[in-house]
């Protein structure tokens, strides 16, 4: 109300104020849902035009001037619209020199779940003073308001970002266009809902006491200090309408409105970059030839196993004479052999254990809770489907008979150093060696 032209009349003249609540129906139209005797005198109706709410606007307000608060408040509950407060005037049906300076303050409603907009529209029957009359046209301080507000949202909105604003009791205040395209929600959805809403469940519980904690901590974002940073330390989960998760990095700033805290955080979707993160994770943790887990990722493994206190065995293996199969076969049948033996090893293994390779022409296997007994068992009978050829396999050429020997060992109580544990496996393999190789021995 602040920028309107008019000046209020005097007293005695009697203070028109005229209120309703105007929304949508089902078909879009809009009506108006409650409305007092000024309001209806302002739109030129009477009681006798509303027997009961609602009422159809158009019923009430057939034409001429009224069709342009008509378009205003069809604007104004558009999904899209400005959350905040917008005023027009609209000129009095009876008086010339009278007009209303009409407030329409969008109102976010709950029922049923869903989240209703409405518009709370206040007038005020105003004459217009001299002083008033004269200031008005120019009324620099309004058209640079409105103007200010609609560079605001276009800004806003063209982000590429998602922008979010909550209040003091994080409510949801602002969500632009790629807001709406990130967490399926249209921003009429989300106006005044808690930001919880936006959040994988998991997060929720802790959510608010996160917010006062930054409240508390961080300053209010002003243009000379550095903007927050965006970057993998805020990386967190958003909740998108059809309950996926969506990984987001999120720069959040403290900002002043008319005196009144509010947070905006601006979020970035990092789907393709989280993607990307869990590949390279994975590559890193797998040998490139054979597909199986490297030496890193299986000491890792029996590393974490060893922090238990259960029983556990591992093998270490060593494919014979692999030199001459390089040499007779060339390299690329040695890799086939390599690739083959994984498959092999594979077969043999069991849900909980891991076979690896550790290098060259070398694997392993971490049997959890397998003993001497179980593990000696498992390796021989590895060794014997390689000896006897007992697995299926398109050879490239032709097919390529090998044997392999293999160093048991388990835990002993309380033994906890995974390299300790090796280095027992592989003087069994060395054995194994030693006593004529295609065979296993128990360290
Ligand atoms: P031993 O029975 O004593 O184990 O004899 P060996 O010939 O298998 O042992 P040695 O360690 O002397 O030879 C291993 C060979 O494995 C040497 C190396 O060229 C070959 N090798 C290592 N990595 C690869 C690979 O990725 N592909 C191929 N084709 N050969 C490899
Ligand atoms: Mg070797
Ligand atoms: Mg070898």
């Amino acid at each position: 109300m602040s920028n309107c032209p008019y000046a209020a009349p005097p007293f005695e003249d009697g203070l028109a104020i005229s209120v309703a609540v105007v929304g949508r129906d089902e078909r879009g139209e809009l009506v108006i849902t409650a409305c007092n005797g000024p309001f209806l005198q302002m739109v030129g109706a009477t009681h006798a035009d509303v027997p009961t709410f609602p009422v159809t606007f158009d019923s009430l307000v057939p034409d001429g001037w009224r069709r342009a608060l008509r378009e205003t408040l069809k604007a104004c509950l558009a999904p899209d619209a400005a959350p905040h407060e917008q005023a027009c005037e609209i000129p009095d049906v009876e008086d010339d020199a009278q007009h209303w300076c009409l407030s329409l303050q969008p109102v976010t409603q709950t029922r049923g779940g869903a989240a209703v907009r409405e518009i709370l529209a206040t007038g005020v029957k105003a004459v217009k003073t001299e002083k008033a009359a004269k200031a008005a046209p120019a009324s620099p301080l309004a058209d640079e308001l409105q103007a200010s507000a609609a560079r605001y949202r276009a800004v806003v909105d063209s982000a590429y970002d998602a922008i979010v604003a909550i209040d003091q009791q994080h409510n949801i205040t602002l969500f632009n266009r790629a807001a709406e395209n990130l967490f399926g929600y249209t921003s009429a959805e989300v106006l005044g809902q808690p930001i919880e809403m936006l959040l994988p469940e998991r997060f929720r519980a802790g959510h608010s006491q996160r917010v006062r904690q930054f409240a508390n901590t961080v300053q209010m974002s002003e243009r000379q200090v550095t903007p927050p940073r965006m970057d993998g330390s805020n990386s967190v989960y958003g909740r998108h309408r059809n309950g996926s998760v969506i990984p987001v990095e999120i720069a959040i700033s403290k900002i002043d409105v008319n005196g009144v805290t509010e947070f905006t955080a601006v979020v970035r979707d990092i789907t393709d970059r989280a993607q990307l993160m869990e590949q390279l994770k994975k590559q890193a943790g797998t040998d490139a030839l054979t597909g199986l887990p490297n030496r890193r990722e299986f000491l890792d493994f029996v590393d974490k196993a060893l922090g238990a206190d259960d029983v556990l065995s591992a093998f270490i293996l060593d494919i014979d004479f692999f030199k001459k199969i390089n040499d007779s076969y060339g390299h690329d049948a040695g890799d086939e052999v390599l690739r083959v033996l994984g498959k092999v090893g594979l077969s043999v293994m069991q849900d909980s254990n891991v076979f690896a390779r550790w290098g060259g022409e070398e694997f392993v296997a971490a049997l959890p809770g397998a003993d001497a007994n179980v593990a000696r068992k498992v390796a021989e009978q590895l060794r014997q489907r390689i000896e006897q050829h007992d697995f299926e396999h398109a050879w490239r050429l032709e097919a390529i008979p090998f044997t392999v020997s293999i160093g048991v060992v388990t835990r002993e109580a309380g033994e906890r150093d995974v390299d300790a544990l090796m280095k027992r496996a592989d003087r069994a393999l060395y054995r194994a060696k030693q006593l004529g190789r295609n065979r296993v021995e128990v360290g």
